[in-house]
């Protein structure tokens, strides 16, 4: 190999998914960043086949025995590639890891603070674990460590006007005849028709409260111990002195009506145990600490002179100023991650790499301007710039204008989506993309303009006097019967005052957000926009048979796969994994299912296709209007059958504002739609928010895309800043009066 190709990653004939076999190189230490429109192949060459393939190196270097518990990761369908260094994913999944998981223990800065206290904090506690709230020698005893006291809702769990028979516990588990009940009733203590409230003090005592015992009891003619438990002391105990959150969603979700929480009595949610929180720092404790802005911890930090501490200062004041940099000052370190945002929650994992050590590592990236305010999109710039200082090779995918301009390297993936894209239609630099001609280049060149006509609202929504979080006792009133756009720089507010505060006033609003749309396994596009339906039928009168047989849950489904197309093999600690069905080859029908057709195609086929083909292919009515919503939000390029656990946030969000019907009178809520769309396809999208607001509706949308902003009739500019600095409404207007506003940074980016 020639010493030149060592300087890039180089693929040779790429197929995976719709890619031509294509071939590129990226230049190593680089910044190189893929554009081009949803569905053209972007993340099918930098994840399915660069990061595919790193993942399966890394793989080789384990020993044999421990490969044979990993999951086989097949070779991406690539003739080559070559000098590929270790490959690390930074995304938007959100950080989960319940409430022992916050910003400080996930950038690893807690542990440093601790060091701090233990060093340089009055009076002398000891050890750094001292001030540990996941350490059993620091947290607080009362509440394990997690600041909030859980306890059961009386009023909810019991009915005391009932007897045990007619079922006065109300608990998930207690349903008369279920199995606690039952074993309430085995241990023959209780009155099981006597109401509750007529129990003297004692009975209910021995009831909800008794400690686990040991008690022999008949089970089908047979003695058998069981341990029996206080009602409230057993719930207590399975749900709430463990941490619920890492339970299954569905017994979260059925046990936290019977929850009620309030800051615990003894630490005041600071966690911590008495001992570690009378030791200071300059008059704060660890808490105080803890809980303050970034922006201004790093002040205070900055302010501690003590010789014995100053390497500890120093470490972390460098790792707060990473915080600062990528713009999360407004965020404190007791914030549990998982109340992020996907765009929060990507910008913490790349502080945690830039305070790494790594080196030679390729760095990926999927769209880490969202949730960025153009203000702030610098910021972004900026670190990636040092990560590829460090030496190391980024990759971004990406469609804001101003990350793209810094790329050292272009990628234009298209012309476009689906098997109209595949190929690499530009490589080179930012300069020569916008003399390059393509929808990306062109795109890039074209002038903002600010909307003139403005609709009337038709009446008014007010928000009164808000205070969640940071707003600073805000009344807003937000217009009804038009597009509304509410932006501002990260941290400002906007997701408090609509997600929390507007929508907790308007329960009816229809919120069309990023969260993933599977009901089953088994869903997919068609049945979630009610296609299979019509094709069904289609299918069931050409061929005049039950339409039923064409249903993945019905007798025409493969029996081995239960119409998945695909087996699950659980690993036990490991992610299962996905292998196609023998049986049917992944077709998902039983042979003779298949046999029967519709112009030519079978069931599978028509799965097969993408909506672009089904437009062609279907002439039915209503089918064809459905395929046309899904064509207008830019999803041309998805297939019928494709589960819908493949599709990313953007995907979902947008298959559902397709599969919206057009109600006149509903408020529409919307969290950053632009995400995942070229500046081709944001057209399209504007289109849709349009016609709702034309048939009656009212549109609020959260968006920072300077797109979408000038095209609103109404501005809501949250602001200045972010964090405590934020809160205010800085703007509210039509976008050609936002322009002339001092105080409005969106304004100045309008201009
Ligand atoms: P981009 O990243 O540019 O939005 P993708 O690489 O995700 O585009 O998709 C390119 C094409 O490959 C699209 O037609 C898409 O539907 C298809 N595709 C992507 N992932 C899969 C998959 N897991 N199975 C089948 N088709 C897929
Ligand atoms: P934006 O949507 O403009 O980015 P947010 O409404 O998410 O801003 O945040 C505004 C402020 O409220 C920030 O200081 C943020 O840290 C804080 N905040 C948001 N969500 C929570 C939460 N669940 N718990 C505590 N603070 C929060
Ligand atoms: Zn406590
Ligand atoms: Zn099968």
């Amino acid at each position: 190999m020639s010493e030149m190709n060592q300087e890039y990653i180089v693929i040779s004939g790429a197929r995976e998914n719709n890619l031509k076999n294509v071939s590129l190189r990226i230049p190593k230490r680089k910044i190189t960043i893929f554009t081009g429109v949803s569905g053209s192949g972007k993340s099918s060459i930098v994840f399915d086949t660069i990061a595919a393939e790193s993942t399966r190196l890394l793989n080789e270097n384990f020993s044999m025995f421990v490969r044979t518990f990993l999951p086989k990761y097949p070779q991406p369908d690539t003739d080559s590639i070559e000098n590929l260094s270790m490959a690390v994913i930074v995304d938007q999944k959100r950080l989960g890891g319940g409430s022992h998981s916050t910003m400080g223990t996930i950038t690893d800065i807690s542990p440093i603070l601790r060091l701090l206290f233990s060093r340089a904090g009055q009076p002398y506690v000891g050890q750094a674990n001292m001030f540990s709230f996941n350490d059993p020698a620091g947290m607080c005893p009362e509440c394990g460590g997690i600041g909030r006291r859980l306890a059961v809702d009386m009023s909810k769990a019991l009915d005391m006007s009932k007897s045990l028979n007619e079922g006065a516990i109300q608990l998930p588990d207690y349903s008369v005849n279920g199995w606690d009940w039952n074993m309430i009733v085995q241990s023959g203590d209780f009155d099981l028709d006597k109401k509750l409230s007529d129990y003297s003090e004692e009975e209910l005592e021995q009831l909800l409260y008794a400690k686990a015992r040991k008690v022999q009891m008949d089970f089908a003619g047979k003695a058998t111990n069981i341990t029996v438990e206080g009602v409230i002391e057993k719930f207590t105990n399975k749900y709430i002195k463990q941490d619920v959150k890492l339970k299954s969603e569905r017994t979260q979700k059925a046990v936290a009506p019977y929850i009620t929480e309030g800051p615990c009595s003894s630490c005041h949610g600071a966690r911590l145990s008495q001992a570690a929180l009378r030791c200071r720092i300059n008059g704060h404790n660890i808490a105080d600490l803890s809980s303050m802005e970034v922006g201004q911890l790093i002040r205070v930090i900055r302010e501690i002179d003590d010789p014995a501490a100053a390497p500890v200062v120093k470490s972390l004041a460098e790792r707060l100023q990473h915080l600062v940099d990528i713009g999360l000052d407004y965020l404190t370190l007791d914030r549990e991650t998982d109340t992020l945002s996907g765009g929060e929650s990507q910008r913490v994992k790349m502080v945690k790499h830039l305070s790494g050590s790594l080196v030679d590592v390729t760095y990926i990236f999927d769209e880490p301007s969202v949730g960025l305010h153009p203000r702030d999109v610098h910021r972004l710039n900026e670190l990636l710039r040092k990560l590829r200082d460090k030496g190391n090779t980024v990759i971004v995918v990406e469609h804001d204008p101003d990350v793209i301009k810094l790329a050292d390297h272009i990628v234009d993936v298209g012309p476009h989506a689906g098997s109209r894209g595949g190929n690499i239609v530009y490589e080179g630099s930012f300069q020569g993309l916008l003399e390059a001609g393509t929808l990306t280049g062109s795109y890039m060149k074209r002038p903002l303009h600010l909307k003139h006509d403005c609709r009337q609202p038709s009446g008014y929504l007010p928000i009164k006097e808000a205070s969640l979080h940071n707003l600073q006792n805000i009344s807003v009133d937000i217009p009804a019967g038009v597009l509304t756009v509410v932006t501002g720089v990260a941290g400002s507010g906007k997701s408090t005052l609509i997600n929390d505060v507007f929508l907790s006033q308007h329960p009816d609003a229809i919120v069309i957000d990023q969260s993933s749309v599977g009901v089953s396994t088994r869903s997919n596009p068609a049945t979630y926009t009610g296609i299979m339906d019509d094709v069904r039928k289609a299918f069931a009168s050409a061929n005049k048979v039950s339409p039923g047989l064409f249903s993945f849950n019905s007798k025409g489904a493969c029996e081995n796969c239960q119409g998945l197309g695909v087996v699950y093999t659980d690993l036990g600690f490991l992610d299962s994994i996905k292998l196609p069905c023998e049986v049917c080859g992944g077709n998902r029908f039983k042979e003779e299912v298949l046999a029967y057709h519709l112009n030519g195609k079978s069931i599978a086929d028509v799965l097969e296709m993408n909506v672009e083909q089904a437009l062609d292919f279907f002439q039915l009515k209503e089918v064809v209007r459905k395929l046309q919503a899904m064509s207008n939000v830019g999803l041309n390029y998805i297939t019928l059958g494709q589960p819908l656990s493949t599709l990313s946030g953007g995907e979902c969000q947008r298959i559902k504002l397709a599969s919206e019907l057009y109600k006149k009178g509903s408020i529409y809520v919307m969290d950053e739609p632009t995400t995942g769309l070229h500046m081709s396809d944001i057209g399209h999208l504007l289109e849709i928010m349009n016609r709702l607001v034309d048939a009656g509706n009212t549109v609020i949308v959260i968006e920072h895309n300077l797109d979408v902003i000038s095209q609103a009739d109404w501005i809501i500019d949250m602001g200045p800043d972010g964090g405590s600095r934020g809160g205010q409404v800085v703007f509210e207007g039509p976008p050609q009066q936002i322009v002339q506003a001092e105080l409005s940074i969106t304004g100045k980016y309008l201009k």
